[in-house]
């Protein structure tokens, strides 16, 4: 899904969101947006889980922040999938900004023989 459909399902006006910085996303960021009071989903307003920076037509980069069920909602399903060593990472690094001590349990699907 391309940012003006993205935008446009979710009823936003990117002059309504947050400039970004032109630097890529950090562990940091998603900390201090998502942390323990996180920011307002930019769509429906419930504490967001996610967060990125999209480039907006004639607006620059933005801060999306989206609860689960807008980020899933928006969900491009055709688009490749992490590594989960990438994901773990992530998780790893802001769970240590944030200065938690996490479990993280996986359940993969079982192999198709
Ligand atoms: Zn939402």
């Amino acid at each position: 899904m391309n940012v003006t459909d993205l935008l446009l399902r979710l009823g936003l006006d990117p002059a309504d969101l947050k400039p970004a910085p032109s630097r890529a996303a950090n562990a940091q960021d998603a900390a201090e947006r998502l942390g323990p009071e996180p920011l307002p989903c930019a769509a429906c307003g419930t504490p967001a889980r996610s967060t990125r920076i999209i480039d907006t037509p004639g607006h620059g980069r933005r801060w999306l922040d989206l609860c689960r069920d807008c980020m899933l909602a928006t969900a491009d399903p055709r688009r490749p999938t992490v590594p989960l060593a990438d994901t773990l990472a992530v998780l790893r690094d802001a769970a240590e900004e944030a200065g938690l001590t996490v479990r993280i349990l996986i359940d993969e699907p079982p192999v198709q023989p």
